[in-house]
């Protein structure tokens, strides 16, 4: 039985093969972050953003990829690769510096661009650079949004700096060209609870969102969530609950949505709560091991599956 759908399978049936991300880390910042849309960022995000394990940001997009392509493919035999612009607001930058970027990473053996915004800074002379990469060099491009929730009030009081009518603003646009787009959902926000973990599998299965990305919330010291965890202004849910939450998001998302992740990763350094001390493969597992015993499988309440004929 098909729990889920899996990334790892997606790409194999996509690429012929096993395919590996390559992080690319440009210099940028964040609009929620330098005062253009908000100061302090997300509440939860630390000053490195989300790219703790990539290369830095000084070295060429080229220089990057080439260090990455040469490890990976000794160490696993690869041979396809993804150039993944994975920290801060990657679309947060001039169009001139944007195109030299994304241009660099067009190499041998790269398959896709995979680059991760905000869903309020994704402007449409970027999606029309984007188009132009595709036809002119063949390289499949898929844009990363955050969104974390579709609870509004969440949104608020995380200091998101947009709310979920900036992210459906930006599917649509985006899905006028085509490109994948894969959304970031933490399961486990405070504020949130198990009727927003439906609500949002519900409005990217309506959306047709390509692909997700589940990640459990890890607090960092010197972030405003790190404060108030310390003075214990918010709680977190027990792993049983997230594993609940992960399976129940997966019952309702549509089953052809492509999973990338059931639980995030975090930097033990500096983190004063990461998945509750345990590996990231064994909450995985947990989530696996109650999908199979209690026979719960990605898309079986679906809102398609909910509609009546
Ligand atoms: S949008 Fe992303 S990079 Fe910007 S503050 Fe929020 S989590 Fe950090």
């Amino acid at each position: 039985m098909k729990l889920y759908n899996e990334y790892s399978n997606y790409l194999k049936e996509k690429y012929g093969g096993k395919v590996y991300k390559l992080p690319v880390n440009i210099p940028c910042t964040c609009p929620n972050r330098d005062g253009s849309i908000g100061y302090g960022g997300c509440t939860f995000c630390a000053e490195e953003g989300a790219g703790f394990e990539t290369l830095d940001s000084c070295m060429s997009v080229r220089e990057q990829i080439k260090t990455n392509m040469d490890y990976i493919s000794k160490k696993y035999k690869a041979e396809k690769f993804i150039a993944y612009f994975q920290n801060y607001t990657n679309t947060y930058v001039k169009l001139e510096k944007f195109k030299q970027y994304i241009l660099d990473a067009i190499t041998e053996n790269i398959v896709e661009i995979s680059i991760s915004t905000r869903p309020d800074c994704i402007g449409d002379e970027y999606l029309e650079f984007l188009n132009e990469i595709r036809n002119d060099y063949g390289v499949n491009i898929s844009i990363e949004l955050g969104l974390q929730t579709v609870n509004y009030h969440t949104l608020i009081s995380i200091n998101r700096g947009h709310t979920l009518a900036e992210f459906i603003d930006a599917v649509l646009r985006i899905k006028r060209y085509g490109f994948d787009i894969c959304t970031h959902v933490i399961l486990n926000l405070p504020g949130d609870n198990i009727q927003d973990t439906m609500e949002t599998a519900k409005i990217l299965s309506i959306l047709k969102v390509d692909q997700v990305k589940l990640h459990s919330l890890y607090i960092m010291e010197n972030t405003k969530m790190g404060i108030m965890y310390k003075n214990n202004e918010i709680s977190m849910i027990a792993e049983e609950e997230y594993v609940e939450r992960a399976v129940t998001f997966l019952e309702y998302l549509d089953s052809n949505i492509v999973v990338q992740r059931l639980v995030g990763r975090a930097p033990k350094e500096g983190s004063l709560f990461v998945n509750w001390g345990m590996s990231w493969w064994k909450i995985k597992d947990d989530i696996l091991e109650k999908m199979e015993s209690e026979g719960r499988v990605q898309g079986s309440k679906s809102i398609e599956k909910r509609t009546l004929s």
